[in-house]
């Protein structure tokens, strides 16, 4: 995308090798024969769908997921190849495309599987699908209780290939949670007794990030995959997982100073007045604002990094301009340094958790936010 409303100073820069770090560290929490679905639904978090999905494929993940079909045939359109599962599912009208593109649409509903039979069978190859199931997140997904019965008007459609049982927890990564444990116990009963009635599901999974980092007891027998999304772009799915894993962050953002400019005690900073100098201070201004994707809701509560030093927003962020407060660093920057957002600058660091806290989100927004918002510049 062209994104011409964007400020040239404003830099959001991908580290492809962290990614691929990321998923190596988390490959070696999973259990021995557990392969990777790498999570790149949202433009890969924000991070660019085709580049990181490459990555990941040339670094081995076994499949891909994706929310919806168009970014399925997208990947296929740039060329990758193997699994492409559809965490969404497909609605009837899109079967056939799915069909065709060879993806994997996670269903839940019998007019889904319906419409991939016929589609398999005018195509003269079975579809390959999965069934989604829920184990307590409400969400989508056959009731768990339901899954057996299911599975049973399933086995009359030759045109489909059932590859695997899915389930998604809903408090993951949380150990003291025992809504995940929970949530396990029936997912490992049921796909033992769904292999019992002949299923091999080879390519079941249950756990996303959280679930790897936090690893729910799963008896009998692991499931064969483990989604993976936040982890591999180097953000953690619960706070309680700090430290867990040596992750990398694989985005950051930066920008330069607008303007450096004077504030005598008094003065009231940004729309509505919400800060107040209470002191003579000096301002830094940044061309960015919540239309480059940096939260209004950081507004008097984030921190920037100047000189390696945290340096804290005041008053409101606008579309395009946010001030943070430069007083107290020990040498006044000047007008076009460098200021960091998102990432590390000289000793200091600022992570997208940290910013999702700030702003009373979590880091899966902001790299969405930033990365739908700006031209991103990849590095391999
Ligand atoms: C997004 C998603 C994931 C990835 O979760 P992370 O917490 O980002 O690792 C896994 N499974 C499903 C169904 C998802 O929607």
């Amino acid at each position: 995308m062209a994104r011409a409303t964007s400020n040239p100073d404003n830099r959001l820069f991908i580290d492809l090798k962290a990614l691929e770090h990321n998923l190596a560290v988390l490959r070696g929490l999973l259990p021995a024969g557990c392969r990777v679905a790498g999570v790149v639904k949202a433009d890969a978090y924000g991070h660019g769908l085709l580049p990181v999905a490459r990555r990941l494929k040339a670094a081995g993940a076994e499949a891909l997921a994706v929310a919806v079909a168009a970014e399925g045939a997208a990947l296929r359109h740039a060329g990758v190849a193997g699994p492409i599962w559809l965490l969404l599912g497909v609605r009837p009208p899109q079967a056939r495309q799915a069909a065709l593109l060879d993806l994997t649409p996670i269903c839940a509903d019998l007019e889904a599987f319906r419409a991939l039979h016929a589609a398999g069978q005018a195509l003269g190859r079975p579809v390959s699908c999965q069934l989604k199931v829920d184990t307590g997140m409400s969400r989508l997904g056959v009731p768990h209780g339901q899954a057996l019965e299911f599975l049973e008007q399933l086995k009359a459609l030759d045109g489909i290939r059932l590859t695997g049982l899915a389930s998604h927890l809903a408090t993951a990564g949380d150990p003291a949670s025992g809504q995940a444990v929970e949530q396990a116990g029936r997912f490992a009963g049921l796909l033992a007794a769904a292999r019992q009635a002949g299923w091999p599901l080879a390519d079941s999974s249950l756990s996303g990030s959280g679930g790897v980092m936090v690893p729910p007891p799963a008896s009998p027998g692991p499931p064969a995959f483990a989604r993976l999304g936040i982890g591999l772009y180097g953000c953690l799915p619960d706070p309680a997982c700090a430290g867990l894993a040596d992750l990398r962050p694989v985005m950051s953002f930066s920008t330069r100073l607008l303007a450096v400019r004077p504030a005598p005690a008094g003065s009231l900073v940004s729309y509505g007045a919400t800060w107040r100098a209470e002191q003579d201070t000096w301002l830094g201004v940044l061309p960015v604002g919540y239309s480059d994707g940096y939260p209004r809701a950081l507004s008097n509560r984030a921190n920037v990094l100047v000189s390696g030093h945290l340096a804290p927003v005041r008053g409101r962020v606008c579309m395009n301009l946010t001030m943070v407060d430069l007083g107290h660093l020990p040498a006044l920057p000047v007008m076009g340094q460098e200021v960091m957002l998102l990432g590390r600058q000289a000793g200091g660091q600022i992570s997208a958790d940290q910013l999702g806290d700030w702003a009373g989100t979590i880091s899966y927004e902001i790299t969405c936010g930033l990365g739908a918002a700006n031209r991103r510049r990849t590095l391999a």
